[in-house]
């Protein structure tokens, strides 16, 4: 098995909607905001080469929406996923597998295109992987969480005959849940962000790594009170992410972050204030 960082590039979005309840003058630190109180964050997928599968998970904002709408997130820098898949000599109708941790536009945007004016899946030799809980969440959202589930992005999967169900675990005792998808992966539950969220878990170079999507999208969000302004269940992420950093520290797991602007992974450490980042490294270094 190998494992690539694939960037699909940065955006922006309002840092206190990022933060939560965390005030400026503290979470400033972390990541300068513009003039518009906007921080940068990467849309960082992960691609996992396993034996004859090729495997990407989530896969960024995509460019079918008008300009007006990507005027709110201020793209920028130069990486795309095509140009982050060639870099390991890979295209993206080598992927097998896309796992949709969740159905937001910065996450499942990539999934399907515009060709010659007509929605098409974007990895044309990929089954889709999401769960039915999810689905019907994001097919029939909530007036709040409206706007980050675009019909575009999630209605031709269904379509293309493309989509497959993971089989949701809801965990116990308070331990998140876990299902198997392939010999060294498996995927774990949260719902404090959205409904049934997955965190693609890998076993790799005898070590365990999560990715962390929205649970903990940078670093920064890694103290207890630091949960994103945008989550449905803001105490179910709580309870979600003392659980996941109990494990992780006692696991000594490697964290991969989605939308962290500098750093790729990390592992974790206890000090006296709670748990908290240990050693930074990109993966590659691993
Ligand atoms: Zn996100």
């Amino acid at each position: 098995m190998k494992l690539y960082s694939i960037n699909t590039g940065y955006f922006k979005l309002d840092g206190g909607a990022m933060f939560g309840v965390v005030p400026k003058t503290i979470w400033n630190k972390i990541n300068p905001a513009d003039e518009n109180n906007l921080c940068p964050w990467a849309l960082r997928c992960l691609l996992i080469e396993d034996g004859n599968r090729l495997i990407l998970v989530d896969n960024g904002n995509g460019d079918k929406q008008d300009a007006k709408f990507f005027s709110h997130y201020h793209l920028h820098g130069d990486d795309t996923l095509d140009k982050s898949l060639a870099k390991y000599g890979f295209h993206r109708d080598d992927i097998t597998d896309v796992i949709l941790t969740h159905l937001h536009f910065d996450h499942c945007g990539g999934s399907i295109m515009l060709e010659n004016g007509i929605l098409v899946p974007a990895f044309k030799n990929a089954q889709y992987w999401s769960n039915k809980e999810h689905w019907d969440w994001a097919v029939y959202p909530n007036e709040r969480e409206k706007a980050s589930f675009l019909k575009e992005n999630i209605l031709p999967i269904e379509e293309s005959g493309q989509l497959q169900f993971i089989e949701v675990n809801g965990g116990v005792d308070g331990k998140l849940g876990q299902t198997d998808f392939a010999d060294n992966i498996s995927i774990r539950f949260v719902s404090g962000h959205t409904q049934a969220m997955m965190l693609p878990q890998i076993q790799y170079k005898g070590k365990t790594i999560v990715f962390m999507a929205d649970l903990l999208p940078s670093q920064g969000h890694i103290p207890l009170p630091y949960v994103m302004g945008y989550d449905m269940f803001p105490l179910t992420t709580l309870h979600e992410k003392k659980s996941f950093l109990t494990e992780a520290l006692a696991g000594d797991y490697i964290l991969f972050f989605e939308h962290d602007p500098l750093y790729e992974c990390c592992t974790l450490q206890q000090t006296e204030r709670g748990i908290r980042p240990g050693t930074f490294f990109k993966l590659e270094e691993l």
